[in-house]
C-alpha cells in the first residue's frame, strides 16, 4: 500500500531538510521524498503533526552481553588509565553466573524505542549471537577474540576456526600480532567489515611505543607476557596499517590518541571510525579529535559502547555529548554521524537516509514548533528524553 507520510519537517540527510515535507513509502520501502505538495494524491496520507521525521538511528558499536553489569557505568567518571576499569570488568564477569542475555535483550528494547534500527554488537560469548535473535532492531553481531601471548592467541585462532560467524580481534594491546592478522584476513575473505578496538587510551599508545605504562603491568599480572609482544614503536593505527589491518571495511572504534598523520593515514585507506563520546568521558581517556576527522573527510559514526562503560545506551546522549565535547562541529555534520555515517560505517547501504530505494526505517520525533533550519541542532541537543517514535519499519 502507497502511504504519504506528511509532517511540518522532514530530514533526508542525504539532502537538505524539506518544511511541510513528505515521504512515499511503498512495502517498507521509500518511493520518493520531497514536499508535501509535491506528493499529496499520490498515496493514502498519514498525518505526523508537531514531528521531524528522519530516518532511524544506527549504533554502531555495543557491547549487549555487558549489559547485566551496569553498576560498572553508573559510577561518577573515571580519571587517568582505564586498566583498573578492565580488571574490575574481567573479575565482574568472572564472578557473575549472569551471561547478560536478558540485560542485553532489555538494553536492546531501550535502543528500539529510541528509534535505533541497527546496531553493530560485539561479544566474547558464542551464546551472545542470540540476543538479537527476533528482534525489531537488525543485530550485527561478532564474535570478539583475545589473545595476546602466542599460547592465548593460538586458542583464539582454533576458536575462530570453529566459529560459522563473523569474528573479530579486541584490540591492538589485547591481540597478538599473528591473531589481528588472520582475523582480518577471515573478515577481508567473507567481505564483512572488521570492527576493532583502537587508540583508546594513553595506555595503549604507551605499551606500543616501547612496551611500558599500566597495560604492560596489567598484562603481566596476568601472566599474558611471554616475550613475543615486540613493541612496534608507534601508535594504533599506524601498527594496525603495518600489518595490513586498515582498509575501507576496517571500523575502527574510539581513535581518541591518534596524530594528524594517523588521521590523514585513515582518511586515505578510506577507513571507518566510530566514536564513542559517552564512553569515553566515563572511563576518562580523553576526546578524539573530531573536528580534524571531519575536515580529512573520514567517515565517522557514532557508538555507544556498552552499559559498563556508559551510564545510558542513547545515541541521542552520544551526539548530546559530542556537540559538548566539540562545540564547533555543525549540528547536521552530529546527525549525519547518527544515521548515514553509521551506515557507511556498517556497510549498511540501504539504510540512513531518507533516499528512493532505502528502507523505510523512518521515526517521528516530537519537536512543537521547530522549523526546518533548526530541526538539526535541536535533534543534535536533545539527548536521551527526546520523545521518539516509529512512523514504519521496513
Ligand atoms: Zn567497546
Amino acid at each position: 500500500m502507497l502511504l504519504v507520510h506528511r509532517a511540518p519537517v522532514v530530514l533526508p540527510i542525504s539532502a537538505p531538510p524539506i518544511s511541510d515535507g513528505a515521504i512515499l513509502t511503498d512495502a517498507g520501502f521509500i518511493v520518493e521524498v520531497g514536499s508535501y505538495a509535491q506528493l499529496r494524491g499520490r498515496g493514502q496520507v498519514r498525518d505526523h503533526e508537531g514531528a521531524i521525521l528522519l530516518p532511524a538511528l544506527i549504533n554502531c558499536h555495543a557491547h549487549l552481553e555487558l549489559s547485566h553489569l551496569a553498576v560498572l557505568g553508573q559510577r561518577q567518571p573515571l580519571q587517568g588509565d582505564m586498566t583498573g576499569w578492565i580488571g574490575e570488568l574481567l573479575a565482574a564477569r568472572q564472578h557473575s553466573a549472569d551471561d547478560g542475555s536478558s540485560a542485553g535483550r532489555l538494553a536492546l528494547d531501550a535502543l528500539h524505542e529510541q528509534g535505533v534500527a541497527l546496531v553493530a554488537d560485539i561479544g566474547n560469548l558464542p551464546g551472545s549471537a542470540k540476543i538479537g535473535e527476533g528482534h525489531p532492531v537488525a543485530v550485527h553481531f561478532f564474535l570478539e577474540m583475545l589473545g595476546f601471548s602466542q599460547h592465548s592467541a593460538a586458542n583464539a585462532l582454533a576458536r575462530m576456526q570453529e566459529s560459522q560467524g563473523d569474528c573479530t580481534s579486541h584490540a591492538p594491546y589485547s591481540n597478538h600480532a599473528r591473531l589481528l592478522v588472520a582475523a582480518k584476513q577471515r573478515a577481508n575473505s567473507r567481505n564483512r567489515i572488521f570492527p576493532i578496538h583502537v587508540a583508546e587510551s594513553r595506555a595503549e599508545i604507551d605499551l606500543l611505543l616501547d612496551g611500558s605504562g599500566p597495560l604492560r603491568s596489567f598484562i603481566e599480572e596476568r601472566g599474558f607476557w611471554d616475550g613475543s609482544f615486540v613493541p612496534p614503536g608507534c601508535g594504533a593505527v599506524t601498527y594496525l596499517d603495518r600489518l595490513g589491518i586498515i582498509d575501507d571495511k576496517t571500523l575502527c572504534v574510539h581513535c581518541v590518541h591518534v596524530t594528524d598523520e594517523e588521521i590523514a593515514l585513515l582518511a586515505a585507506r578510506q577507513a571507518r571510525v566510530c566514536l564513542c563520546p559517552g564512553s569515553n568521558r566515563q572511563l576518562g581517556v580523553g576526546r578524539a579529535p573530531v573536528e580534524k576527522m571531519v575536515r580529512s573527510g573520514l567517515v565517522l559514526g557514532l557508538g555507544t559502547d556498552s552499559l559498563a562503560s556508559n551510564p545510558q545506551l542513547s545515541i541521542w546522549e552520544e551526539m548530546r555529548l559530542l556537540r559538548e565535547d566539540h562545540p564547533q562541529l555543525a549540528p547536521a555534520t552530529v546527525l549525519a554521524m547518527a544515521t548515514r555515517g553509521g551506515a557507511q560505517c556498517l556497510a549498511a547501504g540501504d539504510s540512513g537516509e531518507l533516499a528512493p530505494g532505502r528502507r523505510a526505517d523512518i521515526i517521528a520525533a516530537h519537536a512543537q514548533g521547530i522549523t526546518a533550519g533548526k530541526a538539526d541542532d535541536f535533534l543534535t541537543n536533545a539527548g536521551k528524553n527526546l520523545r521518539v517514535r516509529w512512523v514504519e519499519e521496513a
